[in-house]
């Protein structure tokens, strides 16, 4: 049996794919042989960047832009993709934003902006390409949490509560997509050296990895890794699960 089920006839949509976590998951779907969709809000320079390396690693990609929290946009996104591709086989919904403030001081609008991204985007998303991963020959639904969604963090009551969503969701479509032989998972990231990571003060930096067993943050390869994994056609009887790569901080 091969090591990895190469994926070169699979296409993947990606996201938040301009920077961070999600470009390198759609670097290393690239990686595999993927078509890769690169889904991005503004950051249309970065994207083509993104775009560029999938291809220097090997898969194929398209840019499509499109706000998440617009489900016009996103369904004109569906469209482009399916002119361009055919229909998705995997989906990973990356895209996320934070809006850090201790409840005393969030207001409504700090809810939600956090709320319609990482957990209204996700449904908007799935529900536009839900029949493409319902026939789908093994269809994937992938969302990215966080160990914040498990764990809760101080003035992050938004961004917990929208991650902890994507645990139900995911569970539920579990069930949904399994008569169709398809599956939906979670990946939970710890700490993961983006910029908006690496951007935070080094004593406080050095405070968190304190409480992280593996004493260093995540790359972003190490969590695109798993979701490729979970991608693939090599997680076929994975469903339904929260993966977590967060080093043991949850220990
Ligand atoms: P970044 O802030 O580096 O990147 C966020 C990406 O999401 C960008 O590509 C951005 O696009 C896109 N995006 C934001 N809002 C929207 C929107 N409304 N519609 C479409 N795209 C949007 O984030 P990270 O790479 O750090 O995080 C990626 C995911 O991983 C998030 O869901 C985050 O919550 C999660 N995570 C991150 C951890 C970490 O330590 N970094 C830990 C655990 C989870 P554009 O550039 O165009 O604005």
């Amino acid at each position: 049996r091969r090591r990895w089920e190469p994926m070169d006839d699979r296409t993947c949509l990606v996201t938040g794919a301009s920077r961070g976590i999600g470009r390198a998951i759609a670097e290393e779907l690239g990686s595999r042989g993927a078509r890769v969709v690169v889904n991005y809000r503004s950051a249309e320079r970065k994207a083509a960047e993104t775009v560029e390396a999938v291809e220097a690693a090997g898969g194929e990609a398209i840019p499509v832009q499109a706000d998440v929290t617009d489900a016009d946009a996103v369904d004109a996104m569906a469209e482009r993709v399916h002119g361009a591709f055919g229909p998705v086989d995997a989906l990973v919904n990356n895209a996320g934003i934070t809006r850090d403030r201790k409840l005393a001081d969030m207001d409504r609008s700090d809810w939600e902006a956090v709320i319609d991204v990482n957990l209204t985007g996700a449904f908007t998303t799935t529900k536009a390409f839900f029949a493409d991963l319902k026939a789908a020959e093994e269809g994937r639904l992938i969302n990215i949490s966080s160990v914040i969604g498990q764990q809760g963090n101080y003035g992050q009551s938004n961004y917990a509560a929208a991650k902890s969503g994507l645990f139900g969701f995911t569970r539920s479509l579990a069930k949904e997509f399994a008569p169709h032989g398809s599956t939906a998972n979670c990946v939970a990231p710890g700490y993961t050296r983006t910029e908006m990571v690496e951007a935070v003060r080094e004593d406080i930096k050095a405070r968190i990895r304190k409480d992280i067993p593996l004493d260093r943050f995540a790359e972003v390869e190490e969590v695109a890794a798993v979701v490729a994994f979970l991608a693939s056609e090599d997680a076929s009887y994975v469903t339904g699960e929260v993966i977590d790569v967060n080093g043991a901080m949850d220990l």
